[in-house]
């Protein structure tokens, strides 16, 4: 058996967003073989998708949505996938009704059977928004613009589920992702590009892996393999506690559950995701058929199950854990020859252009700290 300690110079742990950039870069920038592996048997990490047994294009882990403001990420990826456009919209399902959130005149006019202006909804939202002193917690993001009634009926519940904690426990950035609008704009993203990749996230994940100077080993942990000494350095995608063999305690992640179904009808729901922020044990439910525009004669949806256990989904942002999570990244960073980068690794509540742009970032930094090799000789 050859030598594999010298067959590689990077070995990139985990094949999503951030290790698949990353890996893409090294080979087509560097010249160097890369050593890919994920503990899943995939590639595309949580944004990976599928045909499932009914031919159905969805998701595994959940709807992904691609939207950026950043032009450089959008033309980057341009390069391993055409896109579909798609502008996301989603309904909540509140007192009987399916109503458009983000809250916008929309909402307030048909919740409350009223018909109001913009300029008006503006006024009735100060009639009932509470001051707070300091927007500290996702509680106080809502409540000090459209009051308690609101919050009740969209984000308290919904929040409650999702993370298992009280919006009062989480930092505010968590419920500050969606916005309020006084007009009747009932898109759930603004960004400038908001598309999805025409043939899917997987396909576009194989495009960025192709370099033959790339082997992917899927199905293996990093505890299988960590006796490869790579030649220039480790990427490690993962959670970063579990790196550092979990030394000051867990950093919590949030996980789901997700029960996919197919049912024999070709339209399930009026639109991609409904939200159920005050009734059903699951959050929402998507239909994948308004994401990818498939034509079929069946659906697939999915419910998400919020649960403590599982597969890390989430980093959960609170002050306590930033605080145990910096502790992490001082080890991290005093780490020589290992680079952090993604969600997991770096505890960050990203969406997948911030990983790709973290990750092309990363790129940048490795390629000021480590000049590239000669070209690795052919075993
Ligand atoms: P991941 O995709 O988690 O990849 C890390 C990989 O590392 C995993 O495949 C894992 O198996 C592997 N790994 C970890 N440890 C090991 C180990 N020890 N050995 C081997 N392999 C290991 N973003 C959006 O922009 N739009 C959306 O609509 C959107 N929706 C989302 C919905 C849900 C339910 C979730 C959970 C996330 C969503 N995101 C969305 C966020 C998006 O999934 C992430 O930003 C992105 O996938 C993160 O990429 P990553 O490479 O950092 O991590
Ligand atoms: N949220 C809510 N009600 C909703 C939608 C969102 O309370 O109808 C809160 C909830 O805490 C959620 C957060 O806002 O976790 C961020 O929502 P987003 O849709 O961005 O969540 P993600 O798609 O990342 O799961």
């Amino acid at each position: 058996m050859a030598d594999e300690r010298a067959t590689y110079d990077w070995l990139i742990v985990g094949a999503g967003f951030a290790g698949s950039v990353l890996a893409e870069r090294i080979a087509a920038e560097r010249g160097e073989r890369v050593l890919i592996v994920d503990r899943r048997d995939h590639i595309g990490g949580n944004a990976y998708d599928q045909y499932d047994a009914a031919g159905v294009l969805m998701h595994r882990y959940g709807p992904h949505i691609f939207h950026t403001n950043a032009q450089a990420i959008f033309d980057y990826l341009s390069r391993f996938t055409a896109w579909r456009p798609y502008e996301h919209r989603v309904r909540a399902q509140v007192d009987g009704q399916l109503l458009p959130i983000p809250i916008n005149l929309d909402t307030i006019n048909r919740l409350y059977g009223l018909s109001l202006t913009s300029e008006e909804l503006e006024a009735w939202f100060a009639a009932r928004a509470e001051p707070v002193e300091e927007i500290r917690t996702s509680e106080d993001v809502v409540v000090s613009r459209v009051g308690r009634e609101l919050y009740e009926k969209f984000f308290r519940g919904y929040t409650r589920k999702q993370w298992g904690l009280d919006p009062s426990e989480l930092d505010r950035a968590v419920t500050a992702r969606v916005p309020t609008r006084t007009d009747r704009d009932d898109r759930y993203f603004t960004d400038q590009f908001q598309v999805m990749p025409d043939a899917g996230y997987t396909a576009m994940f194989h495009r960025l892996l192709a370099s033959p100077l790339i082997e992917a080993r899927l199905g293996t942990d990093f505890a299988d393999i960590r006796h490869l000494k790579p030649r220039r350095g480790l990427i490690w995608t993962g959670q970063v506690d579990e790196f550092f063999d979990f030394r000051f305690g867990r950093l919590p992640y949030r996980s789901l559950r997700f029960d996919h179904v197919t049912l024999d009808q070709p339209q399930f729901q009026p639109v991609a995701v409904v939200n159920y922020p005050m009734s059903e044990a699951y959050t929402r439910i998507t239909e994948y058929k308004h994401l990818t525009g498939q034509e079929h004669s069946k659906t697939t949806v999915t419910y998400e199950y919020p649960t403590a256990e599982g597969d890390p989904y989430y980093p959960v942002p609170r002050p306590e854990n930033e605080a145990l999570y910096k502790r992490y990244e001082a080890l991290a960073l005093a780490t020589p020859d290992v680079w952090f980068v993604g969600r997991l690794a770096t505890y960050r509540y990203y969406n997948m252009d911030q990983v790709v742009g973290q990750a092309l970032a990363t790129f940048r930094r490795i390629q000021s700290a480590l000049p590239a090799a000669e070209a690795t000789p052919a075993k």
